[in-house]
């Protein structure tokens, strides 16, 4: 059992935390209130909680990392997230940027490959008031059972834009995908689907992710 425990400390350290991505950018009230809202040291061993609200990844086991703070602030941001939107998450990881999301009014739909990692954060999850539907699975086939969705985010470095996402993501629909490039990074991509099926595509700077992979794992 995991101590959820939410007190004057840990939502002071969340400020400074929203106070550092206002500095740093990140101008969209709801994405700031979602950070505000989620209590990112829960997903941490409890050891860590002075790193919860740094603005760095951390070690989450499986060989896996809670995603930066600022990035994923700026990836909620990109994705441009309204109240009751279908949002499809691929690489659950620790369920961080699945709170975030949900904590936005959106309906989140999220996919983890390892199956260890799935059961630990599935668990972590059940202990929060976040409603996500969570799946274990290959994220570069998506969830077609539940298609189309409003917005796609992925949360793993990528080595292609997945084709069945793209034809699992409604008309004028959002993907922000971090896509390998040549420097051993990822560039921040916005995709946005086309009523004609092609797609538009915007740039936004380099990245650091774990890999997303095909298939799936034990670990
Ligand atoms: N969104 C996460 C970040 C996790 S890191 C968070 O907030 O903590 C990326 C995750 O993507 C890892 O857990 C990794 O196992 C998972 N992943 C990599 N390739 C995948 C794939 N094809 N399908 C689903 N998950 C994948």
């Amino acid at each position: 059992m995991r101590n959820t425990e939410d007190n004057y400390r840990h939502k002071g350290m969340r400020q400074q935390l929203v106070n550092q991505l206002r500095k740093e950018g990140i101008t969209n009230e709801t994405v700031l209130a979602a950070i505000k809202e989620v209590p990112r040291h829960v997903f941490l061993d409890s050891s860590f909680v002075e790193f919860a609200y740094s603005d760095q990844a951390f070690p989450i086991g499986s060989g896996q990392t809670i995603s930066q703070p600022s990035t994923v602030a700026f990836q909620t941001e990109l994705l441009a997230v309204g109240k009751g939107m279908k949002v499809l998450e691929i690489g659950t990881g620790s369920g961080y940027q699945a709170c975030v999301l949900a904590a936005m009014g959106a309906r989140v739909f999220s996919i983890e490959r390892q199956r260890n990692l799935f059961f630990r954060t599935k668990e972590i999850l059940e202990q929060l008031p976040f409603r996500l539907k969570l799946f274990l699975g290959d994220g570069f086939e998506g969830l077609p059972t539940y298609a189309p969705f409003d917005r796609i985010i992925i949360t793993a470095g990528a080595p292609c834009i997945p084709p069945k996402l793209i034809e699992q993501l409604k008309p004028n629909g959002i993907m922000v995908i971090p896509m390998d490039n040549t420097e051993g990074g990822q560039t921040m991509l916005r995709i946005t689907k086309q009523p004609d099926g092609s797609f538009a595509q915007e740039e936004f700077g380099n990245f650091k992710f774990v890999p997303m992979l095909s298939g799936t794992a034990s670990d």
